[in-house]
């Protein structure tokens, strides 16, 4: 928590209500920040944002109204903490679904665009601003299958790191958080809800949670303001690259957590 004398800053979290941005709101909230969470499902970020304290507003980042009128509601802003997105499919090229490329592409890379833009006058009139981006290992490697995520996540660095040379001379730094695999909803969402497939991609290996992965957006987020951690990158023990893991027979211990 703060001191008495540190101003209290606001930071907004997109796709809080799961994995990554529902533990980035947690321990942003415990690190003293106020809170503004965004997500679609509402009960689900209700339930995240009230014990919390937290302002809470439906989000779509993909419907650039529903950005608008959410950026218009954000009072003030320090941090903005772009998580929201997603996997859609496993598909290799030769299949590949034009619809799920498409989304992928308006959730991670326009998504990020349009709120990074509508948030960027309230970033710097703070005087002291922050967009963190939850990248991915998927914006630095490929993997057989991914070409339609990790496009999107290879265009998003390309976004974060233009970010940074545009805002350079000016009160906000812009960090990437691209983290290996995180146990989440993720793999859920990925495989349309097919619990089977989505334990699979964890299978025998000790993933990362998405507190590990709260932990590096806060160390981030509460450095001195000239200070500008530019990309961290963070996987589990058992993950040397997106197609390099380390996996057990059923029944062997893995690190312990
Ligand atoms: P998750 O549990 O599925 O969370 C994704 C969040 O994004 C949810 O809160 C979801 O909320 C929100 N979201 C999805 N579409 C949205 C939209 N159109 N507008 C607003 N919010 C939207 O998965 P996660 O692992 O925490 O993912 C968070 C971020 O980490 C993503 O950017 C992902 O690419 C990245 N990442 C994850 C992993 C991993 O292995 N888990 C690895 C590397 C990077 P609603 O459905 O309620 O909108």
């Amino acid at each position: 928590m703060p001191s008495s004398t540190t101003p209290v800053k606001t930071a907004v979290v997109t796709g809080a209500s799961s994995g990554i941005g529902a533990a980035t709101a947690r321990a942003l909230r415990a690190a003293g920040f106020r809170l503004v969470l965004g997500a679609r499902r509402q009960e689900r970020l209700q339930q995240v944002a009230e014990p919390l304290g937290a302002v809470w507003r439906r989000l779509d980042v993909t419907d650039p109204r529903s950005v608008e009128d959410f950026a218009a509601a954000v009072a003030g802003c320090h941090l903005l903490v772009n998580n929201a997105g997603a996997a859609l499919g496993l598909e290799p090229i030769a299949e590949a679904r034009d619809d799920r490329w498409e989304e992928m592409y308006r959730l991670n890379v326009l998504g990020v665009l349009r709120m990074t833009r509508a948030l960027l006058p309230k970033l710097l009139a703070s005087g002291d601003g922050h967009v963190i981006i939850v990248g991915s290992t998927s914006g630095f490697e490929v993997y057989p299958g991914g070409a339609g995520y990790t496009a999107s996540k290879h265009a998003l660095r390309a976004v974060t790191k233009t970010l940074r040379l545009e805002l350079l001379g000016r009160p906000v730094r812009v960090t990437d958080v691209s983290p290996g695999l995180v146990e989440t909803e993720f793999s859920l969402v990925r495989h349309g809800g097919d619990a089977e497939r989505a334990r699979a991609a964890y299978q025998g290996m000790t993933p990362l949670e998405a507190e590990d992965v709260a932990a590096c957006i806060v160390f981030a987020a509460t450095r001195p303001p000239h200070v500008d951690i530019d990309e961290i990158v963070v996987r589990s023990r058992d993950q040397a690259s997106s197609t390099q893991i380390h996996r057990r027979p059923p029944g062997t211990a893995g690190p312990a957590r």
